[in-house]
């Protein structure tokens, strides 16, 4: 699959030939340099764009009939939640733009694991930038998707909140069996989170590794993760 987009008289091309196959249920993380066409590869799968030559299928489906069916759920960096709007109204936001009724049970449901409990009626103005992108997360959540992209979603955080996210995102993995696709600039987010890495580099995916070690019940540093973490460095060209 390839994708090119126009500019000016030119033509750019972000992928320039992508064969991937991800398993369902999987963690997989991509990570590549800035313009490597990451947020690119994300957008397709969501059906925000069309590949210029080959295809994409997410559950053997094309993008927009799981965009139709509500099965993709998407976060990224900015939360893009609407302002005026409450805590429990921004992630009751999915049900009304595909026109279904709320389930407030899930809502509830979401809105507690994220820790929200005491804020449902709070605006996104009032709320800190890791409980906005706990909200834009649980929004993402709440129609049960089969697949959930994560374009740097926490890229905006500190390092602290950062680390509570990560933990919070494995949990719901883990209790909803949903496969996600985590684009990240961390290399140890990358590591601690996913069965795979995907390295991309100008287009193509140029290395992918799967993690082996069983996940760390905190970020405690392992001697496997060290071995990665250098591995990784060095495929993505960064030499210490
Ligand atoms: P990454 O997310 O890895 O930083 P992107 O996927 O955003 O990279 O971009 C890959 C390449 O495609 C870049 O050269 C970027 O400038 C170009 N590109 C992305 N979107 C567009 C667009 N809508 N129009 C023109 N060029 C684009
Ligand atoms: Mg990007």
């Amino acid at each position: 699959m390839t994708k090119s987009f126009r500019l000016g008289r030119g033509t750019i091309d972000a992928l320039l030939g992508v064969d991937l196959t991800v398993e369902k249920g999987a963690f997989v993380s991509l990570i590549g340099p800035s313009g490597c066409g990451k947020s690119t590869l994300l957008r397709m799968i969501a059906d925000l764009e069309t590949p210029t030559t080959g295809e994409v299928l997410v559950n053997g489906l094309h993008p927009s009939a799981m965009r139709a069916k509500s099965r993709i759920g998407i976060a990224f960096q900015d939360p893009a939640l609407l302002p005026w709007r409450t805590v429990l109204d921004n992630i009751r936001l999915p049900f009304e733009v595909a026109g279904l009724e709320p389930n407030e049970e899930i809502v509830r449901a979401l809105v507690k694991l994220v820790g929200l409990d005491d804020f449902q009626r709070a605006r996104p103005a009032q709320l800190s930038g890791g409980m906005r992108q706990r909200v834009a997360i649980a929004r993402s959540l709440v129609l049960e998707p089969d697949v959930l992209l994560l374009d740097e979603p926490f890229g905006a955080l500190d390092a602290l909140t950062r680390l509570s996210m990560r933990a919070l995102l494995l949990d719901l993995w883990r209790r909803h069996g949903f496969g996600v696709l985590l684009v990240t600039h961390d290399v140890d987010e990358a590591i601690e989170l996913a069965d795979r890495v995907l390295v991309l580099e100008n287009g193509r995916v140029a290395h992918s590794i799967t993690i082996e070690s069983p996940r760390p019940t905190s970020s405690e540093r392992t001697a496997q993760h060290d071995e990665y973490r250098a591995d990784l460095l060095d495929k993505l060209g960064v030499r210490l």
